[in-house]
């Protein structure tokens, strides 16, 4: 995925990363990268922890895009997609009105 230049100094990335913390999601080495990063910022990696943040935490717990729409996901939604089944705010509000009222 490509990610924009300083995507990690981005506020929203940065309370995904927390919530990926604050939810127990994370667990063993990956944890311990995130807190740091939480607590001191990507500034703080070595090398190879930035490569571990990178790999296993953004990669893999990113969603690209919408699995319904295609759009990118924004990182303010991209907790909720993690649950939802990889799709973004507007389908997931769409989705739930749906059920709401058939
Ligand atoms: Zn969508």
């Amino acid at each position: 995925m490509e990610l924009p230049e300083n995507y990690y100094e981005n506020e929203e990335f940065r309370s995904f990363i927390w919530q990926l913390v604050n939810d127990n999601i994370l667990s063993g080495i990956a944890l311990d990268i995130a807190n740091v990063f939480v607590n001191q910022g990507a500034k703080a990696f070595s090398p190879s922890q930035m490569r571990i943040f990178r790999e296993d935490i953004v990669e893999l717990y990113t969603t690209k895009e919408c699995a319904r729409c295609a759009q990118p996901i924004p990182w303010e939604e991209m907790f909720e997609a993690l649950d939802n089944g990889g799709i973004c705010g507007r389908c997931w509000f769409q989705y739930q009105e749906y059920w709401r009222n058939p």
